[in-house]
């Protein structure tokens, strides 16, 4: 049998080794080390912050910046609904309730329905203690518009941008944009430390309060001195040392990530009723045009973390389980998008505004294997098995088409002989 094919492992080889190797020998297991500052000061430059803070994981990191920003029980955190859970799990631990705004077409929140969420929530006398907008799949969102309708509101906006690192917006970078940002080195991340995430902000105090935090709530005294509950959310010396190793090769991965976007494009152009999700996301511009651009270029460019395709079943013939099915029988592994959070049971009794686009979305989203480690000849499988699926559905899923579409009369047009080549 052939070997399973993942959706996004860990990319992970000989520098990450010789890393943890290094980190191991000099005797700086844990909890914190030289290659933890080291690593800080690597995360911060990329996501041009002033502070970084190494955290166990992307959750701990959205934990510690909603608390950083004042959010606290009974407030309302408005957030995406189509996102990982962890997003308004963070805001649940601080006995905070998520509130889910729509995305639009791009997947990331619509700004439009944010203001009126903001104005809504207000007339309900609620208090809004921050934004929570996420970059859905890699592509940062609009944070031009996001933050001017938070700020007309005086309301702090963090960024989950745990899917996004080493994106860019209009020469951005993710994490940069908001009073605190998250970012996730979780196993199936652009990146990953195994487990691990960061704060990155701006504000010293943000930083240094995440700190504390992280680390029990310990008072800096000799004996253990507290006045307050904190939280183990500590990166090890170790886990730093292997995300140095890989932020080292973050913008070749990100290569690899966007070379597959655009072979994924091909391989679905001309293709009825499929589309690749996130148009335009800057998959022509290669790193050394990014380079060139500079720190003041207005280059937009997603991270490509993961490919997703959206079919329309009633023009495509098929639908999108058909897809994943078909590659699951070949060992290959595809998944739905995220599932709305507003359609959780877990959240079925919050409130959202709007919701029929992020539910689209997810019923027609189809997510591909998108790792950076996919070689040539995982590739040619997953090609070769799209391909003979969208042939045999070229020929046998005509009459499915018509049926889905349901204007043609039955009986009408003439069926080619079912399952005949
Ligand atoms: C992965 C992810 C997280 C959580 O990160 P962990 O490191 O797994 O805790 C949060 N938000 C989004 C959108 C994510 O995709």
């Amino acid at each position: 049998m052939s070997e399973h094919i993942f959706l996004s492992p860990p990319d992970c080889g000989p520098a990450e080794a010789q890393a943890v190797q290094r980190a191991l020998a000099s005797g700086w297991v844990a909890p914190l080390g030289p290659e933890v500052d080291a690593f800080e000061a690597e995360v911060a430059a990329r996501t041009g912050r002033r502070h970084a803070v190494a955290l166990s994981s992307g959750t701990a990191a959205l934990h510690l910046a909603l608390l950083g920003v004042g959010v606290g029980p009974g407030d309302v955190v408005l957030t995406s609904t189509l996102t990982f859970v962890a997003t308004a799990s963070a805001v649940r631990y601080c006995g905070a309730e998520p509130v889910f705004v729509d995305s639009d077409e791009s997947g990331n929140m619509d700004p439009g329905l944010l203001d009126l969420a903001i104005t809504d929530q207000r007339r309900r006398r609620r208090r809004i203690g921050a934004v929570l907008p996420v970059d859905l799949l890699g592509k940062v969102a609009a944070y031009e518009e996001l933050l001017t309708v938070a700020a007309e509101s005086g309301i702090p906006l963090v960024s989950d941008a745990a899917e996004s690192f080493g994106a860019v917006r209009r020469g951005r970078p993710a994490g940069s944009f908001g009073r605190a940002a998250a970012i996730s080195f979780n196993g199936n991340k652009i990146m990953t430390t195994s487990g691990g995430g960061a704060l990155v902000t701006d504000d010293g105090a943000v930083a240094a309060r995440a700190r504390y935090l992280a680390t029990q709530a310990r008072q800096p005294v000799a004996h253990y001195e507290h006045t307050e509950i904190g939280y183990n959310y500590r990166l090890s010396n170790l886990l730093a040392a292997l995300g140095r190793a890989q932020l080292a090769r973050l913008d070749e991965m990100i290569e690899r990530r966007r070379a597959l976007r655009m072979l994924y494009r091909e391989l679905f152009a001309g293709t009825p009723g499929v589309e690749v999700l996130g148009a335009p996301d800057g998959s022509e511009i290669d790193v050394a045009a990014l380079r060139r651009s500079g720190p003041h270029g207005r280059l937009t460019r997603d991270n490509f973390w993961l490919t997703t395709v959206l079919v329309d079943a009633a023009v495509a013939g098929w639908t999108p389980a058909d897809l994943i099915a078909a590659l699951a029988r070949a060992d290959i592994e595809a998944r739905p998008m995220w599932k709305p959070l507003h359609r959780q049971p877990v959240f079925a009794r919050s409130t959202v505004y709007g919701g029929a686009t992020a539910e689209r979305l997810f019923a027609r989203g189809v997510t591909l294997p998108s790792g950076s480690a996919l070689d040539v000849a995982g590739w040619a499988r997953v090609a070769d098995t799209v391909r003979a699926f969208l042939q045999r559905r070229a020929q046998a899923g005509r009459p499915a088409a018509r049926l889905s579409v349901g204007r043609t009369p039955a009986g009408t047009r003439p069926l080619r002989a079912a399952g005949a080549p």
